[in-house]
């Protein structure tokens, strides 16, 4: 038998017992007379310890010759510390060894398996089930699998049927880039990876499953921004003779659940905001609303004072930052900066003091009185101390670049604790967003997303495709998007008039959702759906920034896994199987 407990479970109540622990070498401390080894396993730490003159002169040489991660059996007597470590579980006992077992040697890790390592980035994901050995690593890693099952038992009792989905699917051009597979059995022909298993999921709604989950992987060959993976994890959701806000309200009780089982957080209810407002007051579609510091529009008091940029603007817009009148000059000129880089793109940045003392301090003094500037004050609301910071521009692109100014003060001022949760449907989305490059409208969401029923008639004005709102919405916590799904089109007329906007032909559309469409003349139900992204939603339950720290065994930002060294070139017996030619002079040996 390798052990008898775990290396977290033994206490005060097991004093006297023989015990036999297995586990990885943390470190050795040897101090002449006094030899302690803290022997480490997923469960936590055991004090193992000798004594010279007292334990078995072996033993000690046993002992010393020790390095960090040995794996070692080690069987003893449990006795009470002399110097107890209310900081452990276990740190009121040690292990007075009498046998120790070297059940395997280990090179010096490249890095200390500490909760604060001394390994950079790279290097921990090198050697990444190492870095797996470390507590933070690992218990992120616990709450992503109670999620899961409480994902599971939730949605299980509540009558869906997780059904898995292929794999090896066929490519659709709509969305992101597809990872594409070729088919050895049929040369030149390729499988996709599926993105998410949209068109599955309503096939089975089709099927009669009535209430689908899986909790599945999806690919997309996206160009990798900061935080994202080319294989990630959805909840994916599916449900029949539905409408929004059934869809809405089961899986807000989802969400609800989470929180309550694994942060102890109880919520009313969710708040709801439309697309239209979250753009207008936050200027994103995923607003963090754990902080105020809603937009106000200043056209009206902006407009018509002999300030240039003012005047020709579309939309003068800021926020409002309590307290921060006392802010300095460099400050000031660093939040100009903030705003003027090409990831904000805003030309400059606009600034009122409402000093404590009642008077205005502004930028632009020379067009605004001190009753102009209280005209300003008053719409924001300002009391004496307070920062107005003011924008102006096109107004879709100056609201985009006033939200990333509005989350830079959130952060300067501390107010988005990553352990505070702020929940927010986003509905009503637009239909469809007008791509300029291709000079086509495509799917806000995906193209079998209905219209809302008052909108449809739109659809047969081309000049107004832009103002049709979906029934789709997202799920949003502290400023990310963690889940979004829609009403589906069932009607086969509707969804051909849906892909004709979409600029696709007849042949066109049959050739890549035949299938789909197909099934739909078989009395397709009422439907709706939704999916969360796993991976953010449990790094949000964690207070954590990235998604990487969640996945067990993730890319790098190229798209890189840097263990196992994939992507990797194939052998020329393997491309020639695939009848793949490649001029093999360009690839790396
Ligand atoms: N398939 C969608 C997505 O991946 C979610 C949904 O509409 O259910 O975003």
């Amino acid at each position: 038998m390798y052990r008898t407990h775990t290396c977290g479970e033994l206490r005060l109540a097991n004093a006297g017992q023989e015990v036999t622990l297995s586990g990885w070498v943390q470190r050795v401390r040897d101090k002449g007379a006094l030899i302690w080894i803290d022997l480490r396993d997923r469960y936590g730490i055991t004090q193992l310890f000798l004594q010279d003159g007292v334990s078995d002169p072996k033993l000690i040489e046993q002992a010393r010759s020790f390095g960090r991660e040995y794996v070692l059996q080690a069987k003893g007597t449990v006795v009470e510390r002399e110097s107890k470590n209310p900081n452990m579980p276990t740190g009121e006992i040690e292990i007075k060894v009498s046998e120790f077992n070297l059940l395997n040697a280990s090179k010096v890790p490249p890095f200390t398996i500490e909760d604060e390592s001394d390994g950079g980035d790279d290097l921990r994901m090198k050697y990444r089930y190492l870095d797996l050995r470390r507590n933070p690593v690992r218990r992120n890693l616990e709450l992503r699998h109670n999620m899961a099952i409480l994902v599971r038992n939730y949605l299980s009792n509540l009558n869906f049927l997780e059904i898995e989905t292929p794999f090896l699917i066929k490519s659709t051009p709509e969305g992101a880039r597809d990872f594409v597979v070729p088919s050895r059995m049929n040369p030149g022909e390729f499988y996709a990876l599926p993105q998410s298993p949209q068109q599955y999921k309503q096939l089975l709604m089709v099927a009669g499953f009535d209430r689908y989950f899986q909790i599945v992987r999806c690919f997309r060959d996206e160009d990798l921004r900061a935080d994202r993976q080319p294989e990630f994890t959805q909840i994916d959701c599916e449900m029949s003779f539905v409408e929004q806000e059934d869809v809405l309200n089961t899986f807000e009780g989802l969400a609800k659940h989470l929180f309550k089982e694994i942060k102890g957080i109880e919520f009313d209810k969710f708040p709801r905001m439309t697309w239209h407002d979250a753009m207008k007051y936050y200027g994103s579609d995923k607003p963090d609303i754990r902080f105020g510091m809603k937009f106000v529009e200043l056209n009206d008091v902006a407009k018509g004072k002999g300030f240039g940029l003012f005047d020709g603007a579309e939309l003068v817009v800021g926020i409002n930052a309590e307290g921060c009148a006392e802010y300095t000059r460099k400050q000031l000129d660093q939040l100009t900066e903030f705003v003027k880089r090409p990831q904000v793109g805003a030309g400059g940045m606009v600034y009122i003091k409402y000093n404590a003392d009642g008077t205005f301090k502004s930028s632009v003094d020379k067009f605004y009185t001190a009753d102009d500037l209280k005209k300003f004050a008053d719409k924001f609301g300002a009391k004496p101390g307070d920062l107005m910071l003011i924008l102006c521009g096109p107004a879709m692109k100056t609201r985009k670049q006033l939200n990333e100014l509005r989350l830079e003060m959130g952060n300067q001022l501390g107010l988005r604790n990553p352990q505070k949760f702020a929940p927010l449907w986003v509905i009503d989305f637009p239909l469809l967003e007008w791509d300029d490059e291709t000079q086509r409208y495509y799917a806000m969401h995906h193209p079998f997303t209905a219209p809302k029923p008052e909108d449809e008639y739109l659809l047969d004005d081309p000049s107004k495709w832009g103002e049709i709102r979906a029934n789709a919405y997202d799920i949003v916590m502290n400023g990310s998007e963690v889940g979004g799904g829609s009403i589906r089109i069932h009607d086969r007329v509707l969804q051909n008039k849906m892909f004709h906007t979409l600029g696709f032909t007849d042949e066109q559309a049959q050739e890549q959702f035949g299938f789909l469409m197909g099934a739909f003349e078989y009395g397709a139900p009422p439907h709706a759906g939704l999916a969360f992204g796993f991976d953010r939603l449990c790094s949000i339950f964690a207070g954590a920034d990235s998604i990487r720290d969640f996945i067990a065994f993730p890319k790098n930002n190229s798209g890189r896994d840097v263990m196992s060294g994939s992507p990797a070139p194939l052998a020329k017996e393997q491309l020639e199987e695939l009848e793949i030619k490649l001029d093999l002079k360009d690839q790396k040996a």
